[in-house]
């Protein structure tokens, strides 16, 4: 009696999912499902409201128009400042998410004054045997999927990171590829072979969608199952460009990967051991899509994200008494407005949906051909470059819906403005206009999207992360664990609560 007493706590909860949406908050929920409720009126053949650029409230009101995880039934809301910042980056908030603390950013698990490391709830839930599989659709060693596995001082240091995944002994990781597999990139970092790693540890190494589909039926140990088609940093394409790179159904989506990952961590748990599993699944795209200021290409990335959620439930179903499932973002991105002074109380979504390719896509295929042929003898001081060249109004058209003829003088001022920097890297701009119209980006390609956007109804303040609360969805065993506001750190321990951690966070690695 004495012994059962001792185990009571709150029940534990046996397959536990923890879904991270890189950059998701509020703005980036809302608009997604502004555009769901547009394109459902639109397949419909409905006018979306009285007035031109009206929405009406039935169509945001429409199951069509909901992602998945706003219908959970429980709701928190959650602070995500650092150390040391109001706006934090996806190190210490993986941080706070996995060990329960508050560090620098650029950081992983470790104190500020890099004394002290801490282990995560996924090397925690690992120690008390259950199965671990982490998924994201940027490279698998990023920030965010590095801090259930890894210690670092720099999230930059890549080969530290991939080293101390090979060394995890999770069973499942799945997602984007290495960012330095061989050696260091940066100072400080290690030079380790990550593959030999690999293999030495017993891992299976699958970059191919049928050998990965097949794990759903023929599980493995331990494996590590890379997406064959990488975009830009070694990460799953966005899902905007499926279309382009995934001629013969080749890849897999984020959702394709958590299915994958649910069937095979299953199955293994069922022949050993019995104690369930942690899956933590970023959407991380999200966050690049919002850093470039293109909200398309955020928007459908939220709903693969929410697809990838779709296959928790599926499971959720089949074992209602024994799973968790909680959604979450890190911070949110862009500084991204649901409205714009261009549009004050209107709103056009549908004039985005003439967008084709994301703002990497295009910059990477369109624009670096575009850019080739007419670069040489370009004069910037000209104030009609890309008014005078009819290629580049045509790819206004075609890759982005953007009819040039109908823009305003200042929208038509802007896209010169860019045209001129990106083609030459001058303009008439002063630096600190640059800055702040670029972020960085490629001049031509950030600005079609601000127009874009701010046609459509959306705004953005900021090419980095921003401060605001992040909203907190949980469904299942033990959900009401995640009711109210309360802070990032504090999500570590409800994970770790949940899943039966006898220690209490943070615990030294
Ligand atoms: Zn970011």
């Amino acid at each position: 009696m004495l012994f059962a007493v001792s185990s009571m706590a709150a029940a534990e909860v046996k397959y536990v999912f923890f879904f991270l949406g890189d950059g998701m908050s509020t703005s980036q929920i809302q608009t997604t499902e502004a555009a769901m409720a547009t394109a459902y009126a639109k397949s419909s053949n409905q006018s979306l409201g009285p007035e031109a650029g009206d929405l009406d409230a039935q169509y945001l009101l429409n199951a069509a128009a909901h992602l998945r995880f706003t219908q959970f039934p429980i709701m928190g809301m959650q602070t995500t400042y650092d150390a040391y910042s109001l706006n934090t980056d996806s190190a210490s908030a993986g941080t706070a998410f996995a060990c329960g603390i508050k560090t620098k950013s650029g950081m992983i698990n470790m104190s500020p004054d890099q004394k002290e490391q801490y282990k995560s709830v996924a090397q925690l839930a690992h120690e008390r045997g259950m199965k671990v599989g982490i998924l994201t659709s940027v490279s698998i060693d990023h920030a965010t999927p590095a801090s259930y596995y890894a210690s670092a001082a720099s999230r930059s240091y890549y080969n530290s990171i991939g080293t101390q995944l090979a060394n995890s002994g999770y069973e499942f990781f799945g997602g984007g590829g290495f960012v330095s597999p061989q050696k260091a990139e940066k100072s400080g970092d290690t030079n380790n072979d990550v593959y030999a790693l690999l293999a030495q540890n017993g891992y299976t190494v699958l970059n191919d969608r049928s050998s990965i589909l097949n794990l759903k039926t023929n599980p493995k140990s331990k494996v590590v199952a890379i997406n064959p088609w990488l975009q830009d940093s070694s990460a799953l394409p966005y899902h905007l460009d499926k279309v382009y790179y995934d001629n013969g159904n080749k890849n897999l989506t984020l959702s394709e990967m958590t299915a994958v990952a649910i069937a095979n961590l299953e199955a293994l748990d069922r022949k050993e051991g019995g104690k369930g599993f942690f899956i933590m699944v970023e959407g991380g795209k999200i966050d690049w899509a919002c850093h470039a200021n293109d909200a398309m290409a955020a928007m459908v990335d939220v709903t693969d994200f929410d697809a990838a959620v779709g296959q928790a439930i599926d499971f959720y179903n089949k074992h209602p008494n024994e799973t968790l499932i909680v959604v979450t973002g890190d911070h949110e991105t862009g500084g991204m407005s649901v409205g714009h002074a261009t549009t004050a109380y209107k709103a056009y979504y549908d004039k985005m949906f003439g967008q084709k390719a994301t703002f990497q896509y295009f910059t990477d295929n369109q624009w670096k051909a575009h850019k080739a042929k007419y670069a040489t003898g370009y004069d910037y001081t000209r104030s009609d470059n890309l008014a005078s060249n009819a290629e580049m109004v045509a790819l206004l058209k075609d890759v982005f819906g953007l009819d040039y003829s109908s823009l305003n003088d200042y929208q038509k001022e802007r896209l010169e403005d860019a045209y001129d920097q990106s083609m030459t890297g001058k303009n008439s701009n002063n630096n600190a206009a640059n800055k702040l119209l670029y972020g960085g980006y490629e001049p031509i390609t950030v600005t079609i999207t601000h127009i874009l956007n701010e046609i459509g109804g959306i705004g953005w303040t900021s090419y980095s992360h921003t401060g605001q609360p992040v909203p907190l969805f949980a469904k299942g065993e033990n959900a009401d664990t995640f009711v109210g506001f309360y802070d990032n750190t504090d999500i570590a321990k409800k994970l770790a609560s949940v899943m039966g951690i006898a220690q209490s966070l943070p615990v030294l690695k």
